[in-house]
């Protein structure tokens, strides 16, 4: 066992995984984790619970977040060392819950439309509550069994550009950079392969306009990023001095495939990671 590994990607029950803060700490731990950050959608909810669990279990708990923000494709934002305490984020990140709040009837309502027998309380019972995200109606339809797993339900009906999809109102990148920076956070781009933006100039230029605004570092390792990818982002962060990060993106059995600290199999996340994270971050407080 090597207790160097980490994974710096995880969520919770507080979004859409589906095992608790507390389980997920736990968990993380058994499977020979050093660290674990906790990054739940749109929410710091599971934090408070997750980092005294760390203290039981024995393993670094970096409270985390991550934002979706508005740019083609799909691009969120993760925040390393948010304050959960921080009134202005509760405040900013109660707008995001009613973005989705706005959202999911209409999902509901789409659904419906196609013949399906759902509703709106039994997703949010699946959600357990606070936010609800698509993986919570793919997870209704399957246990219906409109759907044999989770990755169908995006594939026919969830996923942009399908017959149930609606677009969520998204804060800019800038916006969601701003945010985690105020509240005492690290703002890095998370799965940059998921950008419709090709790895070159562009993603160089892009790369560049983030930084302006505050970005901090870059989710090289990542489940579905190729070798080469990661190889790419690992570089480009080593050009711009930005931080390299990485995680697994785990959510329990909404994404079965996905292992925690192993993403697929062969993720490799290591501590020193962390530690580069974490000086800049002690340096960022003290003003040093
Ligand atoms: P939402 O925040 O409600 O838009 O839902 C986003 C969540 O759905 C994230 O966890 C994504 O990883 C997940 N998701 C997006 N597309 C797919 C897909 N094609 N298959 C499985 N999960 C997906
Ligand atoms: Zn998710
Ligand atoms: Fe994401
Ligand atoms: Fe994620």
């Amino acid at each position: 066992m090597d207790v160097e590994l980490i994974d710096l990607h995880v969520h919770t029950t507080a979004s859409d995984g589906t095992m608790t803060p507390e389980k997920t700490v736990f968990y993380a731990a058994r499977s020979g984790l050093r660290a674990v950050a906790i990054t739940d959608h749109d929410t710091v909810d599971g934090l408070p619970e997750a980092l005294e669990a760390g203290l039981r279990a024995g393993i670094e708990v970096v409270p985390g977040v991550e934002l979706s923000v508005d740019y083609p494709g799909q691009m969120h934002i993760l925040g390393y060392y948010v304050d959960p305490e921080n009134s202005k984020l509760s405040r900013e990140l109660a707008g995001l819950k009613g973005n989705r709040d706005r959202r999911n009837p209409k999902i509901v309502a789409k659904l419906r439309q196609l013949g399906f027998d759902i509703n709106m309380d039994e997703v949010i019972r699946e959600s357990g509550g606070v936010i609800v995200g698509r993986p919570h109606f793919a997870a209704v339809l399957k246990k219906k069994g409109y759907v044999t797993c989770v990755d169908e339900a995006f594939d026919l009906y969830l996923g942009a550009g399908k017959p149930a999809y609606v677009k969520k109102d998204k804060i800019s990148p800038d916006q969601g950079i701003q945010m985690i920076l105020n509240s005492g956070g690290i703002p890095v781009l998370a799965h940059p392969g998921y950008l419709k933006v090709n790895c070159g100039e562009e993603f160089e230029l892009l790369i560049g306009e983030l930084q302006e605004r505050g970005l901090l570092g870059i989710e090289a390792y990542y489940t579905t990023h190729t070798a080469e990818q990661t190889a790419y982002y690992v570089a480009m962060a080593a050009l711009k001095g930005l931080l390299v990060t990485g995680g697994s993106d785990f959510h329990g059995d909404n994404k079965p495939h996905i292992s925690i600290g192993k993403g697929g199999g062969d993720l490799v996340v290591r501590y020193d990671l962390l530690a580069k994270m974490k000086n800049i971050w002690s340096k960022k407080r003290t003003g040093t």
